[in-house]
């Protein structure tokens, strides 16, 4: 039986389709060239109710959850400047190989063979304490808040990495298409673009919200018959980006419906819909499809410039202790919350 001071909380993923399980587990040691960072915030994502639903399964077990991690080095290993100890960090959740064709470019994201994926299939941010890469750690300056910082781990470098491949120009009209997390970063950063917003939601807090962010138009789903239609009366002929972060088959057709010619959609929600449409409805518009997932390291250190400056912010909608990480599931699962839910371990 360990020590208790050798033990740490956390959260972790026991099989796929099964509720997480709150467990003890050894506190771990940086390795060269790693730190070990005492977790003071990790936010509560909707990937962490796929990979417990089963939805994204990579395949490992018994490891714990969550991926938006601010913290304070605590340790440093082998090789690693002490001058580190005591910095506010954010965590980037990609260890890739290092040497593939994706590694060599800053795209860890896409790395085929990783060495890690805190959060995805190593241990991840639902606990006391997380050893990574010093290279993984992006400092935080001392007035930006921690658990705001945490979000930014995901939702915030998530959009500015979906934001940078639209290619937003000054004067685009930019439909989010979907006010959760991302959706609201993705707004922001298209805003300070030049783009030209059109949120669309199912009205409540977020609405409010994506209004206050410098939304121009709004769009409720729920009294609105055809999305579409309301977004080509809004732009005169329809949006040049569209950014899809439901990935129900409605939202997703609606959403190739409601662009211009030449107009970009780019792809980052998924549910268990398939995405159907006709090659015309491609064709005759020369619209081009983009996928996007996750974040480069750049994309984050982005992301921490951008909060740091105070042009995003990422509404934190309320704090639980590590140990309700059901409750906080369960209320991201309901969704319509005014901002991310955060754990504090
Ligand atoms: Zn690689
Ligand atoms: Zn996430």
């Amino acid at each position: 039986m360990p020590h208790a001071s050798t033990t740490m909380k956390a959260v972790q993923l026991v099989s796929p389709d099964r509720p997480f399980a709150l467990r003890a587990v050894a506190i771990p040691e940086p390795a060269a060239g790693e730190v070990r960072v005492r977790i003071a915030a990790c936010g509560v994502c909707r990937t962490d109710l796929h990979i417990q639903d089963g939805l994204l399964d990579l395949g490992k077990r018994d490891f714990t959850v969550g991926h938006e991690m601010a913290g304070i080095v605590d340790v440093c290993g082998k090789g690693v400047d002490r001058a580190w100890e005591g910095r506010r960090v954010v965590v980037y959740y990609y260890v890739g190989c290092g040497v593939c064709r994706y590694c060599r470019v800053g795209d860890d994201h896409l790395c085929p063979h990783p060495k890690a994926q805190p959060g995805f299939s190593s241990d991840g941010g639902y606990a006391e304490y997380i050893t990574v890469p010093l290279k993984n750690c992006v400092p935080l300056p001392e007035h930006v808040d921690l658990a705001e910082a945490a979000t930014m781990g995901c939702a915030g470098s998530t959009a500015v990495h979906a934001g940078r491949m639209a290619a937003i120009r000054p004067g685009d009209w930019v439909v989010i298409n979907g006010t959760g997390g991302v959706g609201l970063a993705l707004l922001q950063y298209a805003l300070q673009a030049g783009g030209r917003i059109i949120a669309i939601g199912r009205g409540g807090a977020r609405s409010q919200i994506a209004l206050e962010l410098g939304a121009e138009q709004i769009i409720d789903v729920l009294e609105t018959a055809d999305t579409a239609d309301r977004v080509r009366e809004l732009t005169g002929e329809g949006a040049d980006v569209v950014f899809e972060l439901l990935g129900t088959q409605a939202a997703m057709s609606s959403a190739l419906n409601m662009l211009r010619r030449r107009g970009r959609m780019v792809m980052l929600g998924y549910t268990v819909d398939a995405f159907q449409a006709h090659p015309i409805d491609f064709i005759v518009r020369e619209i081009t499809l983009l996928g996007s997932v996750g974040s480069t390291l750049d994309d984050l250190h982005e992301a921490i410039e951008l909060l740091a400056r105070g042009v995003m912010r990422s509404p934190v909608a309320e704090s639980l202790p590590l140990e309700s990480f059901d409750a906080a599931l369960m209320k991201t699962r309901r969704g319509g919350l005014g901002g991310r839910i955060v754990l504090v371990p």
